[in-house]
This record gives C-alpha cells, structure tokens and sequence, in this order.
C-alpha cells in the first residue's frame, strides 16, 4: 500500500534520512520506534508530503507521492495526527471535527464518520460544544486522532499518541487504536517511544537509528530481541 524506497530528507545540511525503506500493506499496523531525534517524526513529515524527500521515492498504491502536495496526499486517502495534538482549542470540539472533514463532500458519509467517533470516544459527544482547549491532554489526544478519522483515511499516520499522558489514558487510546484497525480496516502507521506498547499492538515493527532503519521484523520476534529489550523496553 505504503512503499518508501531509499528516501533522503534533509533539513538544510542535516541529513535527518539515509536510504530510508519501509513497506506498508493494507490492512496492517505497523509500528517504527527508535530513540529521541532518530528521526521518527521526519519519516512521517516526508509521507505526508510537508517535509519532501531530497531524493528517492515514496508510492501509495503504486502512485508516486513523494512530490505531491500534503493537500492533495491526504486526498488520497493517507492522514497524519501530529505529535502534540495540534487540535484548534478555541474552536468547539465538533468545530475540529468538521475541520478534519472539510475536504470532503459526501455529507452523508461525514455524518456517519461522526457519529463513528462519537461512539469510539463518548466523551467527545458529551462535550461536543465546548472549545477544545478545555480537554485533558488525553483528551485532546482523541480528538486529535478523531480529528484524522473525519478524513475518512485508508493510511492513519500516528505520531506518538502516547506523549506526556497518563498510563490509563495511554491503554485506552492503544485500545481505540487497535479497534479502528479492526472494525474499519484502516491501515496503521504509529510512531512511538513506548517501543513496549507499540510493539504489542502492532503487526509488524520498524527499528531506527540516526535515520537509518536498523531491524525489521514481526512486531512478536522484535519484543523479544535481545538488543531490542536492551535498547527500547529497558529489560
Ligand atoms: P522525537 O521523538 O524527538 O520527535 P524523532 O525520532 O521523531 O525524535 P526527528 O524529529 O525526525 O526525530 O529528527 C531527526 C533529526 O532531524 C534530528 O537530528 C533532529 O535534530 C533533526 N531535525 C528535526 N527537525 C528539524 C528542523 N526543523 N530543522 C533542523 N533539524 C531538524
């Protein structure tokens, strides 16, 4: 579905990606983990098209994507939650909602959508009108994520759901997670410091380095890696 082949990003002389290959299928969830600054985030800012590739190539369903737009990427069905949430806080929790929606025109199919969300995260509909600023971090995580889901996407890009929240709040969003990969078929790209977490959702996991992916393996073989448990999951 997703195919990254031998993908250089840079920022200015700071090469962030080195001969970057990742390969996505439908239907899966794939994880990438690796340390602070290894380069996580610029693997997603390059699919998503706001930080292009200086070379290689990036495919989604067999359509080269890596000198499009990040308007007309998300087009194709492919949505990223930013890591920091990044929700409107003084627009209204249906107001964001609507925003992920705004470049559709299937009325009927937006409407499902919400009520979709709605029922994934029932605290959202409690507090569908109040201004997003006044949700918990969690919270704001949800809507953010439902915020993405409103796209109607067939590829969710997650960018470390797991930030600066609470344990309980983490599981239950892992939980969700995991559920909209089952219930809708949406593909899965999360990125995460909770190597453990992510690990144990996921179907299959990346490792990486200084921008170089340096294992890739079934997410159940890389739990129990040696190095991976030494490295990432502090055992
Ligand atoms: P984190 O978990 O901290 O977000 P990460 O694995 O997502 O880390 P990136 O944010 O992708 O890592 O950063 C990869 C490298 O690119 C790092 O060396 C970082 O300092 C550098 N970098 C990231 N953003 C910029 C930028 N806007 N300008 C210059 N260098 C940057």
């Amino acid at each position: 579905m997703l195919k990254l082949t031998k993908v250089n990003t840079f920022y200015g002389n700071i090469q962030a990606l080195k001969d970057l290959s990742i390969e996505i299928n439908e239907g899966e969830i794939i994880t990438l983990i690796g340390a602070n600054g290894a380069g996580k985030t610029t693997t997603l800012m390059s699919i998503s098209g706001v930080v292009p590739p200086r070379s290689g190539e990036i495919t989604f369903d067999g359509v080269p994507i890596h000198a499009m737009s990040p308007e007309k990427i998300v087009k194709m069905g492919l949505c990223q939650v930013p890591e920091g949430r990044r929700i409107f806080p003084h627009l209204s929790i249906l107001e964001n909602l609507d925003m992920g929606a705004y470049l559709r025109e299937d009325k009927e199919g937006v409407q499902q959508d919400l009520e979709y969300v709605m029922d994934l995260f029932p605290i959202l509909k409690e507090r569908r009108h109040q201004a997003g600023g006044t949700l918990s971090g969690g919270e704001q995580q949800m809507l953010a994520i439902s915020r993405a889901l409103m796209a109607r996407p067939r590829l969710l890009l997650l960018d470390e759901p797991s930030l600066g929240l609470a344990p309980l709040i983490i599981r239950q969003i892992f939980d969700i997670i995991t559920r909209i990969n089952k219930e809708s078929g949406t593909t899965i790209f999360l990125v995460e410091q909770n190597a453990n977490l992510a690990l144990k959702s996921a179907h299959r996991g990346y490792v990486m380095e200084n921008g170089v992916v340096t294992l890739s393996d079934t997410a159940e073989n890389l739990l129990a890696n040696e190095e991976v448990k030494k490295a990432y999951l502090g055992i």
